[in-house]
This record gives C-alpha cells, structure tokens and sequence, in this order.
C-alpha cells in the first residue's frame, strides 16, 4: 500500500472511532431522556477531545498532503509548526497542574492552578512555536515531510518521558488526597494519552511517506518545483563538473543523490 494511503487510513479509522463513540453515547441514553438537553452533557466531552485530537493532528500532517518544493514552506507548513508547539504546550501546561498539585499543602485549595496553567500553556505555545520555526528555518534541505516526521518522533519522546516523569508526582498526590479521581497527575496522564494518539500515528507514518516523497523531490528544483532534465552523459559516462541549473527559475540544483 502507499504511503500516503495509509495515512488516509490512519485519518479514516480514528474519524470511525469518534463516529463509535458519539453513537454509543446516543445509543445508552434513557429513552424517554430524563432531560431533553440531558445528551450534550455526555456529547460535550466526546466532542472536545475527539476535536482536540482529531483537530491537531489534521493541523499537524497538513502539509504532508502534496508535495511542495523544499523552499517554499508556505501557510501549511507554519500552521502545522504552530500545532506541533500547541501539542508541546499542551504537556507542558497539564504537567505544571500535576506540580501544583504535588507541592501544594492538604488545605489548599488550588484555586489558583488552572489560571496558572493556562498561563505556563500559552508561554509554552509561544516558546514552543519559536523553537520549532528555528529548527525548520536550520533544517531547509528537510522536505516538509521529514520535517513533521521528525517534530512528531520527538513529541513523541517527550510525552513517554514526561508520562515517567509523573510518577514521583502522583505518589506525592496519592499521600495526601482522598479524592484521587480528579488528581492532577491522573489529568497529565490523560493528556499525555491524548497527545501520544496524536503524534503516534503521523511519527510511525510519515517516514515511510518522506522516504516516498524523496523520490518527487529528487526529480524536482528545491526552489520552484520545475521537473528536472535528465543531463546527458558523454560517450564515456562522465557528467561532471558541469553544474546544472533549473531551467525555469536558474537556481542550482544539487546533484541527485
Ligand atoms: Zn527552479
């Protein structure tokens, strides 16, 4: 199967599952409805987090559509940058609540940690997003496609890291609370769950759709997109040290790989 079918998959089956979930919510509820607007209130959850994930990770594998030429990134691949540190900040902030929720004293009541988390997310999503626009600007022989494989690979890493990092964190909590259930650890572990279906999905795929693509974009000049020419060898073989350049737009090519 190609490449990029099996992404297409990918989006299929987790659009199926959102699909499964919001009819077996209608499906399980009293008939008659104790209350008739008694069905958001079970929707509404459904819909944040299937849009959360499902949205994301749209924004995420955007420009990995079609190919493009490697210079020219283009709105797709800053909105799917922008999502990648969204999806970072994300951790980050739920991870602050975890923290908050370890060192604060049994009296406490915390109202102060979701503002405060908030503020740790929208930081981080700047933070984050001048991170990665830096990593693409230094890594522009990287075709759009490596390059949301390689920032989904490392989310990746960083949620596996942070899920063990949280362990110390839900020992402190689970010392001193009775009412475990909405813990801060148990909700950065929910997050980390989320953001690893996310990112698991594009990080297993798209290098096989990069190593894909790589054939396109050998063909292809870097700067406009202009096919290439096959260069015609003399009798003996020898190409070089002739540089080529693109006929349509004069920049250099590099020599195919
Ligand atoms: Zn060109």
């Amino acid at each position: 199967m190609q490449a990029v079918a099996r992404v297409k998959w990918l989006l299929i089956v987790e659009l199926s599952l959102f699909a499964m979930a919001i009819v077996m919510v209608i499906g399980s509820q009293p008939t008659p409805p104790i209350h008739p607007n008694s069905i958001w209130k079970d929707l509404v959850p459904i819909f944040w987090v299937g849009g959360f994930v499902i949205g994301l990770q749209s924004l995420l594998l955007l420009p990995t559509w079609r190919p493009k030429p490697k210079k020219k990134r283009g709105v797709p691949v800053w909105i799917s940058l922008g999502a990648g540190a969204f999806i970072c900040a994300s951790l980050v902030g739920m991870f602050s609540i975890a923290v908050m929720d370890a060192l604060r004293e049994k009296a406490d009541q915390g109202t102060y940690m979701l503002p405060a988390a908030l503020t740790v997310t929208a930081i981080a999503w700047v933070v984050g997003t001048v991170l990665f626009v830096g990593f693409a600007a230094a890594h522009r022989d990287l075709s759009r496609e490596w390059l949301v494989a390689r920032i989904s690979k490392g989310i990746l890493k960083g949620t596996a890291f942070e899920a063990l990092a949280i362990v110390p964190l839900d020992i402190m909590i689970r010392k001193k609370t009775d009412c475990y259930c909405a813990a801060g650890s148990v909700l950065a572990w929910a997050m980390c769950f989320a953001v690893g279906v996310i990112v698991f999905g594009p990080a297993a795929l798209l290098p096989a759709l990069a190593r894909d693509r790589d054939a396109w974009y050998r063909q292809r000049c870097d700067a406009c997109g202009e096919k290439r020419e096959a260069v015609d060898a003399t009798a003996d073989g020898y190409r070089g040290p002739t540089e080529e350049r693109c006929r349509k737009c004069g920049t250099r090519l590099t020599p195919p790989a």
